[in-house]
């Protein structure tokens, strides 16, 4: 069965092809049918994952499988949020975005920088689904005040997890999957999807 990724970070889609390996489903990123990133509009990672996923659904007539993510700062009040892929500006890289967080803390102490990732991951059938199936998993961690490790992407080489003593972008692929939570929402959406397709 062919389900379109309705993203186009190399990153995540690396992470979601290996966590659905092995579950029948040709996944394809939507690069591959020449769709065009969606408009995040949302207020939610929820309402943006759907968007997304309608998005895909729409220019590929297939059924779409769609994260939203990003990480809370506690000390920044939850953000950046839904716009840490924008945190540094709308065509911001994972640099310009690490180095603005670094920036944004560095007068926070280092018991105050815990932090967690977010990731909502839905399923739509076609984009008119009126039951997208939805799931939601997030991973706690510390902002750290220089990078660490190469692997992974985005914040990894600063966000710092207290039980592993290492940062997200120390792990390989299939440790991070293990534990993150975009590894979890979609363990969680793999469950719900088994019955419902096929
Ligand atoms: P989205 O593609 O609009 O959902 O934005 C997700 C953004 O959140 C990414 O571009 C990263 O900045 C950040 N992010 C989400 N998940 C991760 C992760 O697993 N590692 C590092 N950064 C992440």
């Amino acid at each position: 069965m062919r389900v379109v990724l309705a993203s186009n970070n190399e990153g995540k889609t690396r992470e979601v092809a290996a966590e659905l390996q092995g579950l029948g489903i040709e996944l394809l990123p939507q690069s591959h049918f020449g769709v065009e990133p969606a408009d995040e509009t949302g207020l939610t990672f929820v309402e943006n994952a759907i968007l997304k996923a309608r998005h895909a659904c729409r220019h590929t007539g297939l059924p779409s499988i769609a994260d939203d993510s990003g990480i809370e700062v506690d000390a920044l009040n939850g953000a950046p949020g839904i716009y840490s892929a924008r945190y540094a500006g709308p065509d911001a890289d994972d640099a310009a975005n690490n180095a603005r967080l670094l920036q944004a803390l560095a007068e926070t102490s280092d018991a105050e920088r815990s932090a967690r990732y977010q990731c909502v991951m839905v399923y739509l059938r076609h984009a008119e689904d009126p039951t997208p199936i939805i799931c939601q998993a997030s991973w706690e961690g510390y902002v750290l005040r220089e990078p660490r490790g190469s692997g992974g992407f985005g914040y990894d080489p600063l966000f710092f997890l207290p039980d592993l003593g290492c940062t997200a972008a120390e792990l390989d692929l299939a440790a991070k999957n293990r534990v993150s939570h975009r590894g979890q929402a979609l363990r969680k959406l793999i469950d719900a999807l088994r019955g419902n397709i096929g």
